[in-house]
């Protein structure tokens, strides 16, 4: 039996529940003309329902969650905005982002109600595995572990089913033996996601985002993805 969920009473709550869990501050910054949230729908939109679902994460995948708690993520920054505003990424719309130099999220997020219509498709008929606001998280809190984690402990990497970068290179195997990423590429886009084609860091992320959704049914992934993330935060 699992308790059911208690959302944060207050926004004090809120951050201090995303802290215990490794996000070291959450805020609600103000930016050009994108307008800071509201107390109360800030913490009703945007705050409960983020850490809902990093809640349900942390407890379902206790490797990640360990972690992520022992490398922090130092801020989480969410806009009341449709999209990220325009600098942040360049020229174009985005959801979210994950800023590696300052080991930071930021995501754009209005009505969380209409974002909340879970989705997850996992197939080459999909630009991305999901739309929602949990999936965007869960795809740049994917970078994040795999930047800050993966990549940076070599110990990790080898006691966790070896670092990501060699699946990506075995999918890629070319007729000759030779490794060509366009393969990787085409291989990913074809089995994760039209998205998870851009270069491995993105299949990383996609696929993270679509083993950790509450949707995903075992085999959706293709088979050595969903056993690379079994090794690596599937067991204990
Ligand atoms: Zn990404």
């Amino acid at each position: 039996m699992t308790p059911k969920w208690k959302p944060a009473k207050n926004i004090k709550e809120a951050k201090k529940r995303f802290k215990d869990l490794g996000i070291n501050e959450v805020s609600n910054p103000a930016f050009s003309n994108v307008p800071k949230w509201g107390d109360k729908e800030f913490i009703d939109e945007v705050l409960n329902p983020v850490l809902k679902e990093l809640e349900r994460i942390s407890i379902k995948f206790p490797a990640f969650s360990k972690a992520l708690k022992g490398n922090k993520l130092k801020g989480l920054e969410i806009y009341k905005s449709q999209v990220l505003p325009r600098g942040f990424v360049g020229d174009i719309d985005v959801l979210g982002t994950y800023k590696s130099d300052f080991e930071k999220i930021l995501m754009a997020m209005t009505n969380s109600s209409k974002w909340e219509k879970p989705l997850l498709s996992v197939s080459r008929k999909s630009y991305t595995v999901g739309e929602d606001f949990k999936y965007v998280f869960r795809h740049e809190l994917g970078h994040h572990f795999q930047d800050s984690i993966i990549q940076s402990d070599d110990v990790i990497l080898n006691a966790k089913g070896g670092n990501f970068f060699k699946l990506w290179k075995k999918v890629g195997i070319d007729k000759d033996g030779s490794f060509n990423s366009d393969i990787s590429k085409s291989w990913f886009k074809k089995n994760v996601s039209e998205y998870s084609g851009t270069n491995s860091a993105e299949a990383f992320a996609e696929s993270f985002s679509a083993y950790t959704s509450s949707l995903y049914k075992r085999g959706m992934l293709p088979k050595q993805v969903e056993k690379y993330f079994d090794d690596l935060i599937g067991k204990e």
